[in-house]
């Protein structure tokens, strides 16, 4: 028999409790595995152990897992643990794993139903429901739910995923479950005059951010078209908040050290310093001759010659020079260089080889075209600071203090994943009904013009069983996941569904007061050791265009440790009239520079947000302000701000 299939009883355990002994946060679970060949130790309970890390995830502190054990399928047994743990123990929430089935020995919801005093039907109702959205095998589930005395017991399937599936289907529910079981009045109404202002509050004017676990009480209809809500289940937040919260979870990614040659556009996670003086010796600016600036105007001799490169040159005495080029060392004695148009030739070699004398035509001031060593940067000099971003120049610097590995934050991986099931490759060929797929390659260019690591997750059709596995391998392989399509009011938008659902993760918004780019949605899944980023964004291309420079950018930027992530801002002349949306608008233009100082912005051309057309040559979005009493158009030659997305 395996370790893990023994009978497990964890020791009965209490946190501080109030007089009558029970402390009115906690819930204590049990949980019961019911299978012949756990039991017997044939096969592992994994199911088990899944459940009891899903109770005690943190998302409710005061859950805990007081129990478990092991039975078979065996109706006595099974009546008798529920007994014991609803009477005895007097536990919240007994959760049963197996049993629900067809099978022959398949016992467990009728020997639920033998104990209970109360039906719970509809979180039987819930969990089928939402659990066929999944998989239609869900339809052979038999899960029986009741209470005893104050116990809620919950059926749930055998296996690991459908248990979890169908446990997290209820689980945002269970406290207020329990708070009914208890009389908790208190409790029960705070949630329910909660529910009813969600219900009657216009949804724009929600400041309310919809968590994982509310997204999934919305799913329990997916797929049923005619029982779709018709009104967005998702507050729609303001673009400012929307933006504050993405960059709340974009934390610095850790340091690494790479070579200096693989450092462009990255960012420094430390100060650097010089190891060496630059220049390292005295050098000479001009080509001409190393002089004794005391010694004046006059003819002197030629005793030796300092070119570049060279060490140790002949030092220089009264009545002499040496000569010299750019760039090599000042000979010891000389304190100026007088260029070589400031003299005259009167003696040299017969054949011209070398220089004997020549005449010094101007008087030379002390120091004079002499770069002293350290003039530009003194060996120790912190020259480039934490948080520099490397270009060209930077990267040049480095390599000129013989600085050539540096520690640098990581950049992100993205996986790129387009949804649809009208979306053919673009090498492919284009099948009735369909249409290019041309999100996906537009995102990844746009990674690649800011030299982010991407990875191309291909299509995903709008299923859940796809989009689960296609986002799961995203998980695997990405820090951030950048998808398109699928998450607005359709009846394949299945988007939020599987992350919220089968996914786990947490969703930050689902709807931005935005145009384009309502329905972005951004979510953050735990993952063992950092959260991963998920922006979910618009089908139409010219929208996943504009919220990926508006949100997923800054971001990125964000990740790979820039201290200034977000987007340039500059104000640019309007062109034509514009028509004020109800929403704040980014409207699409082209910037440039007449004779006014201002930029003018130029319309990109008609704005619908299926026309990529319109992001063409566009280099900046106007950030128009949503229509008012006061301002329903804004008039050519007004001034608005303007976000960069392109050069200028
Ligand atoms: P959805 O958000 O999935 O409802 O898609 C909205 C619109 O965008 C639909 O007309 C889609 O066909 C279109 N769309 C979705 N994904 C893509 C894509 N990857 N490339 C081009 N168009 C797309
Ligand atoms: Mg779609």
């Amino acid at each position: 028999m395996g370790e893990s299939c023994r009978v497990v009883i964890h020791e009965f355990r209490m946190t501080s409790t109030t007089m009558d002994g029970r402390n009115d946060e906690e819930i204590r679970f049990g949980i019961l595995t019911v299978s012949d060949r756990c039991a017997q130790g044939l096969s592992e309970d994994t199911s088990g152990p899944n459940l009891k890390a899903l109770v005690e995830d943190g998302e409710c502190p005061s859950s805990s897992v007081e129990v478990m054990k092991i039975v078979p399928d065996e109706k006595d047994q099974i009546q008798d643990v529920l007994i014991d743990w609803s009477d005895q123990l007097a536990l919240d929430i007994i959760l049963t794993t197996g049993g629900t089935g067809f099978a022959r020995r398949d016992i467990t919801p009728e020997a639920t139903k033998a104990v209970i005093d109360k039906e719970a039907n509809g979180l039987s109702t819930a969990m089928l429901t939402g659990s066929l959205q999944i998989t239609p095998l869900a339809m052979l589930g038999r899960p029986a739910c009741g209470i005893r005395k104050e116990t809620l017991i919950i059926n749930l399937p055998g296996s690991k995923k459908g248990s979890q599936e169908n446990f997290l289907i209820v689980k945002p529910w269970l406290k207020h479950a329990v708070n009914h079981l208890r009389e908790n009045k208190t409790a029960v109404n705070a949630v329910h005059s909660k529910m009813q202002d969600k219900e009657s509050t216009p949804a724009h004017t929600h400041d309310h951010v919809c968590t994982a676990n509310e997204a999934v009480s919305t799913f329990t209809d997916i797929g049923k078209v005619a029982r779709r809500p018709r009104k967005s289940q998702y507050p729609l937040i303001n673009f400012d908040e929307a933006v504050r919260t993405v960059m709340e979870h974009s934390k610095c990614l850790p340091v690494e050290t790479i070579p200096i040659e693989d450092s462009l556009g990255r960012i420094l996670s430390e100060d650097i310093t010089a190891k060496v003086s630059i220049p390292p010796f005295r050098a000479s600016i001009k080509d001409g001759y190393a002089v004794l600036s005391s010694d004046g105007p006059g003819p002197r001799r030629v005793v030796s010659s300092s070119t570049a490169g060279q060490s140790q040159p002949a030092p220089v005495r009264s009545g002499s020079v040496v000569r010299i080029t750019t760039g090599a060392m000042v000979p010891t004695g000389a304190d100026a260089v007088v260029q070589v148009e400031d003299t005259e030739l009167l003696a040299a070699t017969e054949e011209g080889a070398e220089e004997l004398e020549v005449k010094i035509l101007t008087s030379a001031k002390a120091g004079q075209d002499i770069r002293p060593a350290g003039s530009d940067v003194m060996k120790g000099d912190t020259i480039l600071k934490k948080g520099t971003r490397l270009g060209p120049s930077e990267i040049g610097l480095l390599a000129s203090v013989g600085v050539t590995q540096i520690n640098v934050y990581r950049v992100p991986t993205v996986a790129v994943l387009s949804t649809g099931n009208e979306l053919s490759d673009p090498h492919g060929t284009l099948e009735e009904g369909h249409i290019f797929d041309s999100n996906r390659t537009m995102l990844m260019m746009a990674l690649k013009e800011h030299r982010i690591p991407f990875v191309d997750m291909g299509i995903a059709i709008d299923n859940t069983d796809d989009l689960h596995k296609k986002l799961s391998d995203a998980l695997s392989e990405a820090d951030v996941i950048v998808t398109s399509g699928g998450v607005s009011m359709g009846e394949k938008d299945l988007l939020k569904y599987c992350l919220t659902v089968q996914l786990k993760a947490k969703l930050h918004f689902g709807r931005v007061l935005l145009k384009p780019g309502k329905p972005t949605t951004f979510a953050t899944i735990p993952s063992s050791n950092r959260e991963k980023l998920v922006f979910a964004l618009p089908g139409n291309p010219v929208s996943s265009m504009v919220c990926f420079n508006l949100f997923v950018l800054p971001a990125l930027r964000k990740l790979m440790g820039d201290p200034s992530p977000s987007p340039t801002k500059i104000k640019a002349k309007l062109t034509a009239d514009i028509r004020l949306d109800s929403r704040p608008e980014f409207q699409r233009v082209q910037l440039v520079w007449g004779d006014s100082q201002i930029p003018q912005a130029l319309t990109t051309g008609k704005q619908i947000s299926c026309r990529l057309l319109s992001m063409c040559q566009a280099n900046a979005l106007l950030q128009l302000p949503p229509r008012s009493e006061e301002v329903s158009i804004l008039r050519t030659d007004d001034v608005v701000d303007a976000i960069l997305i392109g050069r200028l």
